[in-house]
């Protein structure tokens, strides 16, 4: 995995935390791309980058491919399960004004 950093500041559609930087699942290189999907790191919420590389809501019901989409939801719960783990009182801050 790689991270990378935005020059394009964004935030979650969900929680409004400040996303600046991307860490590449699946491919070793490259920057966002219109339709690449994003979990925030602090609510887990999963978003899409839109045209302009805006984050915008998604929902991961709306993909078909029942193997695709479980495999995005277990990403998610691997995420909600590192902050149980970990509470951080910064998290409980932002989520706690969903
Ligand atoms: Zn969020």
């Amino acid at each position: 995995m790689k991270d990378n950093r935005f020059r394009k500041e964004n935030y979650c559609p969900y929680c409004g935390y400040l996303c600046d930087a991307s860490t590449l699942l699946f491919k070793k290189n490259g920057k966002p791309k219109p339709g690449d999907l994003s979990f925030c790191i602090m609510c887990t919420e999963p978003s899409e980058f839109d045209k302009k590389l805006n984050l915008i809501k998604f929902d991961l019901n709306s993909i078909e491919d029942a193997i695709e989409r479980n495999r995005l939801k277990g990403i998610q719960v691997q995420m909600l399960l590192y902050w149980e783990a970990n509470p951080d009182p910064r998290r409980d801050k932002i989520i706690g004004n969903l």
